[in-house]
């Protein structure tokens, strides 16, 4: 059985998707290979829907850090 983990790459921080019998990534972000072994993994998933919505959380987690998404709308 196939399980997901959301890796971080080590060069530009991006969130992705990794098959964990995947050996490397090409980062979705920065076009890097990023090493799976070594990459820093925050969250596992047990299939592939799972694995979607971990990302997506982990990407509007970091988006609202950075400021890119406004939580509170002022006029
Ligand atoms: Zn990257």
């Amino acid at each position: 059985m196939t399980s997901y983990s959301v890796v971080v790459c080590g060069k530009c921080g991006g969130y992705l998707l990794a098959k964990t019998d995947q050996q490397t990534r090409t980062c979705p972000y920065c076009g890097s290979k990023v090493l799976l072994e070594k990459a820093k993994k925050v969250a596992a998933a047990r299939n592939a829907y799972e694995a979607s919505e971990l990302l997506r959380k982990f990407k509007e987690k970091a988006a609202a850090k950075n400021g890119k998404v406004k939580l509170q709308k002022r006029f």
